[in-house]
């Protein structure tokens, strides 16, 4: 299947790398075009000039854009140059209803289209291990089969579309509450005078491990924070994640707090940062902790 792919970023690129290993990818599209040429030239496909023609030269497309405005509009650049029968699917987070969206725009042109969010980190596109939700028919899910194996492990149908959102804003609201007890707790530890590579390494054998601690432990135990995932993605999953919670009567604390502490970090410089720079915020509680005295 001739598979294009459209958004090469932190988490398109490795994504695309693996869609080449299968033998599968045809050509990338990106919105600034030298990311485009330098991974067309390192994969020998074609940086195509825009989302259409890449679009009249592939039977499947794979986005993994920003947000839902940036996924509308690449949905509305290619859906009238694919041709019937083909296969959009898309791996940015983005709401439910964006989802169902960009499924109604691409089935007026016989496109089949389906939200296919992902979880694994940078870690996981650049390996093809992801974890992919996925939300359409279960049709459109066996023809797209080839490609999403070449880019992930675990590959689940939730339900119609927008299924794989609602999965994915369920992961995201798990994210919000792990990295901020990680980066509290690890702030902590280094308070009480504890060695963060110790408590990283074992810690991370017992009940409290997790993703986090063994990927993002080390950035917070350097005080660096190359993203990885961006505040400002995560702060745009949180307001998906709150409209839905309060479309089902609730307000969620651990997304409301997680949303101040971005809301601080963004305003701080730090949008652009992997989301463990809430370590920052963390460390800053225990500024004026009284000097520790060795025994
Ligand atoms: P990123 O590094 O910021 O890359 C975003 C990509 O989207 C870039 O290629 C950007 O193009 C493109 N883009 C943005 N707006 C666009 C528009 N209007 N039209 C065309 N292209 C546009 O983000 P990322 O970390 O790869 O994340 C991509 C998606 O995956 C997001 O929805 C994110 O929430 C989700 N995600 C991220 C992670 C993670 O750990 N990073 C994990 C799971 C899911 P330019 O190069 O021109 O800026």
């Amino acid at each position: 299947m001739r598979t294009g792919f459209i958004g090469l970023g932190a988490m398109g690129s490795g994504m695309a790398r693996n869609l080449q290993r299968a033998g599968l990818l045809a050509g990338v599209w990106n919105r600034t075009a030298a990311k485009a040429a330098a991974l067309g030239s390192e994969l020998q496909c074609t940086a195509h000039a825009s989302p259409a023609e890449l679009a009249r030269n592939c039977e499947a497309l794979v986005i993994c854009v920003s947000a839902d405005q940036d996924v509308l509009a690449v949905v509305a650049a290619v859906a009238p140059a694919l041709r019937a029968g083909a296969l959009v699917i898309d791996c940015s987070t983005v709401g439910a209803d964006t989802a169902r969206a960009a499924a109604a725009q691409l089935a007026r042109h016989g496109v089949e289209f389906l939200d296919a969010p992902v979880s694994g980190g940078i870690e996981g596109a650049a390996k093809g291990t992801l974890a992919i939700m996925v939300g359409g028919e279960a049709a459109a899910l066996e023809h797209a089969q080839p490609v999403l194996q070449a880019m992930g492990a675990a590959i689940t149908h939730f339900g119609p579309h927008g299924a794989g959102q609602a999965a994915k804003a369920t992961n995201q609201i798990m994210v919000a509450g792990i990295i901020r007890a990680n980066a509290e707790a690890l702030a902590f530890a280094r308070a009480q005078g504890l060695d963060l590579g110790k408590v990283i390494a074992t810690l991370g054998r017992g009940a409290a491990a997790n993703w986090y601690l063994a990927n993002r432990g080390a950035y917070m135990e350097r005080g660096e924070f190359p993203a990885g995932f961006r505040v400002r993605l995560h702060q745009k999953d949180l307001l998906i994640c709150r409209a839905m919670a309060l479309a089902a009567g609730a307000q969620l604390p651990v997304v409301e707090a997680a949303l101040a502490d971005y809301a601080e970090l963004a305003a701080a410089g730090h949008a652009d940062a992997d989301i463990s720079s809430i370590f920052l915020l963390k460390a800053a509680l225990f500024a004026h902790a009284p000097a520790r005295t060795e025994t």
